[in-house]
């Protein structure tokens, strides 16, 4: 089963890009669904956050507050480190199991953070997706009215993409528009459905 490993930085496309994948009818794990599955309340993952950080990370109903969690793990690095060592196990042992229950001729893996958490062993192929900085920081406040200050510390927690492209097997510039987004994806789903039939 031919696995493929989608990264790229915080608004570069990958879900986007990943949703295409979806559409041509390709299997697709995403790290980011996973993380938003264990933290929820009832999970161990949940449980050892709040042990970690406190109630002041929750929500006034008993859920997890992303945004307060997310503003303190990106001005500190030795939270963040926490956060990762609580989070980062339990999103490898889904997506390993995630793999085992594949239909599709091929799969794509989402991992955001692939260089950062070592995660590569996972796949075989690596497709960045690469978007001018400037780019990223106006789509994602246009998406999530996020502040370029967060938007750009998140951006310093991350590799970049001259460190992403050394070890992609496959680039997607996503540069232009939604359209010819997604016509590089089908291009891609061509080369990795032949691959996947010879392999
Ligand atoms: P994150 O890391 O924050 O989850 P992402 O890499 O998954 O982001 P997307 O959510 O796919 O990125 O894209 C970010 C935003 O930019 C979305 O609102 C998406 O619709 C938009 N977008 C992506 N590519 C383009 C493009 N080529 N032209 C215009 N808008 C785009």
């Amino acid at each position: 089963m031919l696995r493929i490993g989608l990264t790229g930085g915080i608004g570069s496309g990958k879900t986007t890009v990943a949703n295409h994948f979806s559409a041509l009818g390709i299997d697709v794990i995403d790290a980011d669904v996973i993380v938003h599955q264990i933290s929820q309340p009832g999970e161990a993952v949940f449980a050892a956050i709040i042990e970690a950080f406190g109630n002041s990370v929750l929500n006034l109903d008993g859920t997890l507050n992303r945004k307060h969690l997310g503003e303190i793990v990106f001005n500190d690095n030795t939270a963040r480190k926490k956060l990762e060592s609580i989070i980062h196990p339990e999103v490898r042992r889904r997506m390993l199991h995630a793999i085992t229950e594949v239909k599709s001729p091929y799969c794509v893996l989402v991992i955001p953070l692939l260089i950062e958490t070592g995660f590569t062993d996972m796949v075989d192929r690596v497709l960045v997706i690469a978007a001018d900085m400037q780019q990223k920081v106006q789509r994602v406040q246009a998406r999530d009215e996020m502040n370029e200050e967060l938007i750009k510390s998140i951006m310093d927690t991350q590799a970049t993409d001259g460190e992403r492209k050394k070890i992609a097997d496959d680039v997607i510039e996503n540069t232009g528009s939604i359209t010819s987004l997604k016509a590089k994806t089908e291009e891609l789903d061509r080369l990795y459905r032949q691959l996947s039939s010879t392999a």
